[in-house]
């Protein structure tokens, strides 16, 4: 009986990796399978130069990195690097060349040659496109804007198209892993900070802080309405210089236009997330934030 079972379970266990394989087309079959190589210069990657990973068409493993594709005009895309222990080397059968398979399924991408001199590597990863499947790289960026109460800003900041996530936490003190209490009851010196993660194709960073601006008052000092404090104040922590200059020109700007700012720039420090019933507050709530309202000022 316990055989039985065992012999049921490889069975079904096998139905399942089976299905996790993608299905092939022929020409991917002739490829990946029998070893076949796809026409020069007709694969879909050869002048493909996107940022990126590039995948095992047949198990999805990450093999190669766009940052090592190279121009080598011979018909395939060309790598001078792969992902570490991502590709086997094997001997051809033609007993001249080195296969490369994918270390994690086996399946053909292609031949490996060395001492060509293309790059400073001098290597040639030579891979089959019908092999691989791209995948653009996710871009991602980070901001961290404090303005009073945490649970108004991230309210407003998670609205905006190419925002990806948001979060409310503490910047800025020198109390490690601090509680919303701890901070409340002030001599932390951290400040209600809300971290937001961003896709700069679709938001810059100079937009964000302009809405971040139009959702508080950049003018009351230690304070924001009725939360009266420091850890209410007005910051904006920068990651880079770039995000420093955009963030004191935009001051300037709402300096010129009469508006006595007391905004901070301060460089970002660790962020410590707050406590669960902080994050998404008021959206869980299904209620509106007391403490912010948007008001154009650009
Ligand atoms: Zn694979």
């Amino acid at each position: 009986m316990k055989r039985l079972i065992l012999i049921l379970l490889i069975v079904i266990g096998g139905i399942i990796m089976y299905s996790q394989d993608r299905k092939l087309n022929d020409l991917e079959k002739y490829v990946i399978e029998n070893k076949g190589t796809e026409a020069p210069f007709t694969g879909e990657y050869v002048e493909h130069f996107e940022d990126g990973t590039y995948h095992c068409k047949k198990c999805g493993t990450e093999l190669f990195d766009a940052s090592d594709k190279f121009h080598s005009s011979c018909g395939w895309p060309s790598f001078d690097d792969a992902l570490p222990g991502r590709v086997k080397e094997v001997p051809d059968k033609d007993g001249i060349r080195t296969e490369i398979v994918c270390a994690n399924c086996g399946g053909h991408l292609g031949h490996v040659f060395r001492g060509e001199g293309y790059t400073d590597k001098n290597l040639r990863h030579c891979v089959n496109s019908v092999s691989m499947k791209f995948e653009e790289r996710s871009k991602e960026a980070e901001a961290y804007f404090a303005g009073g109460c945490f649970w108004g800003v991230e309210y407003y900041l998670q609205k905006l198209d190419g925002v990806i996530s948001t979060s409310v936490g503490f910047m800025g003190g020198h109390v490690v892993n601090p509680g919303y209490y701890e901070v409340v009851r002030g001599g932390t010196g951290h400040i209600e900070t809300t971290k937001v993660v961003y896709n700069p194709n679709k938001i810059t960073y100079e937009e964000l802080t302009k809405y971040f601006f139009e959702i508080h008052d950049p003018t009351q000092l230690d304070r924001q309405g009725p939360d009266i404090g420091q850890q209410y104040r007005s910051v904006i922590f920068y990651s880079s210089e770039q995000e420093k200059r955009v963030a004191a020109t935009l001051i300037q700007t709402l300096k010129n236009k009469g508006y006595d700012v007391v905004t901070k720039l301060e460089a970002a420090q660790a962020f410590y997330k707050a406590e669960n019933y902080h994050q998404d507050y008021y959206q869980n709530k299904g209620s509106l934030p007391y403490c912010h309202s948007y008001k154009k000022k650009f």
